[in-house]
């Protein structure tokens, strides 16, 4: 089946077409490109709109737990950068910790260039259009049908994903997801044919380096992603901050380090919901499903949006209801979401101590197993016996720690 293009609807003097499909999705991130991926793997005929024309920019470190590589309904393969078995831990100026897994445990992709790969996927699909360079800037509803409207058209569905992230229409529209607050996180790109750092990092967080917040460095194919994640950034120079991490961290770098800064923020502690009765699902940034700890938030959105999109081939075949997607995401997302939202200030308030406290080996072993099967930090901890006892008898987890006093701010 094509999509059923309607008649012309005169908006202002020009007239711009009507098309109905099963579904809308707003947003082309990792949550609605996962969302039309799942949704067009039941049969149904979805339409995705994104104001900005693909591929685009987005501030992201890219890295992928894998959890998120395994909420993927599509193939990752040809966007991975690189893969890691450990990462570090460390409190600024005090001890770094590299933890380690027996198999990858971190993945990184460039986000340009997955998001668009997630895109082009969905293209090969003839049930599927997406446009791009159009804003939502509109969504009524009418009997029984979403009309979202772009300066270009009219997207007519009985079925609406919301995936338009951190400062999207949809959410704010419908009200469903009330975030609590918004972390704030800069990054930039170190290429390698003009940056040097020796010895070669595994991606690291360095906590403590800010306030409420931490430094990373993550190391892909053909450059680092380097960045600063900040709970509250009020009264903090993020970009001044950013600087002072690069050299900190003894980057040699040839000209303007800064030249390739991004910001964006994160909305955070959106667990609290206002289910809507009708067939609107809010996904990832939208709605505040991030991990308020680390800001880790593809996960929650890749997640969140294969959830929606399986909800919605349900209600198409009239076997459930749309609140049923917002109960789904009380298993894998939303606990996440609550725990860390609750955890972050008490973390963040002595980054030395907390560090300490997660380096026993009755949090950790179980974490980093945990991290390393795709399970979520709950899972983890719930699980924690299981994988401590696992972890042990099989020796997958490895810990070293040193103390590395010397750095200065
Ligand atoms: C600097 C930085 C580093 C990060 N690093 C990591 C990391 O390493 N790992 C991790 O897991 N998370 C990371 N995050 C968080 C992660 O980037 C987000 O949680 C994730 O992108 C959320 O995906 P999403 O699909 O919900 O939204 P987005 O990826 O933000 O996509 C939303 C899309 O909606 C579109 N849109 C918005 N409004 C409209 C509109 N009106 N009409 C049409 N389209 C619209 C936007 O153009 C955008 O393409 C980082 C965030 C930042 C800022």
């Amino acid at each position: 089946m094509t999509p059923h293009e309607g008649e012309r609807t005169i908006v202002g003097r020009k007239a711009i077409p009507t098309v109905e499909y099963d579904l809308v999705v707003v947003g082309a991130g990792p949550g609605g490109s996962n969302a039309a991926a799942a949704a067009l793997a039941g049969g149904l005929e979805v339409a995705q709109v994104d104001r900005a024309r693909f591929p685009r920019i987005k501030p992201c470190a890219g890295g992928l737990t894998i959890k998120a590589c395994e909420s993927l309904a599509l193939p990752l393969e040809p966007s991975l950068r690189s893969t890691f078995r450990a990462f570090e831990f460390n409190a600024w100026r005090g001890t770094e910790r590299r933890f380690g897994y027996r198999s990858p445990i971190l993945k990184m992709v460039l986000r340009p260039e997955f998001d668009n790969h997630l895109v082009e996927r969905n293209r090969t699909s003839d049930r599927f259009r997406f446009f791009d360079g159009e804003p939502v800037v509109a969504i009524d509803r009418d009997s029984d049908r979403f009309v979202v409207r772009t300066p270009e058209r009219e997207l007519v569905a009985r079925q609406l994903v919301g995936a338009d992230g951190a400062n999207g229409t949809t959410n704010r529209l419908f009200r469903i997801a009330s975030p609590r607050r918004r972390a704030v996180a800069v990054e930039i790109n170190l290429y390698r044919d003009r940056a040097r750092i020796e010895p070669e990092p595994v991606p690291c967080f360095d906590f403590g380096f800010l306030p409420l917040g931490y430094g990373w460095i993550f190391p892909k194919d053909d450059h680092w992603s380097v960045g600063l994640y900040a709970l509250s950034a009020s009264g903090v120079d993020l970009r001044a901050r950013l600087a002072e991490y690069v050299e900190a961290r003894g980057f040699d770098v040839d000209g303007d380090p800064l030249d390739t800064f991004e910001a964006h923020t994160i909305p955070l502690g959106g667990h609290r919901l206002a289910v809507p009765d009708e067939p609107v699902y809010v996904v990832g940034d939208a709605g505040g499903f991030a991990d308020a700890l680390t800001g880790e938030g593809i996960f929650h959105a890749l997640e969140s949006g294969r959830l929606a999109g399986e909800t919605a081939i349900r209600v198409a075949r009239g076997e459930a209801k749309p609140r049923a997607y917002y109960r789904s995401l009380w298993r894998r997302v939303l606990p996440d979401t609550f725990l860390t939202h609750h955890l972050a200030d008490r973390f963040y308030r002595d980054p030395a101590r907390s560090l300490a406290w997660l380096a026993k080996p009755v949090l950790w072993r179980p974490i980093v197993h945990g991290y390393g099967r795709g399970a979520t930090v709950v899972e983890s901890l719930v699980r924690g016996p299981l994988y401590w006892a696992t972890s042990l008898m099989r020796r997958t987890t490895s810990i070293v720690a040193r103390t590395r006093p010397t750095r200065s701010a």
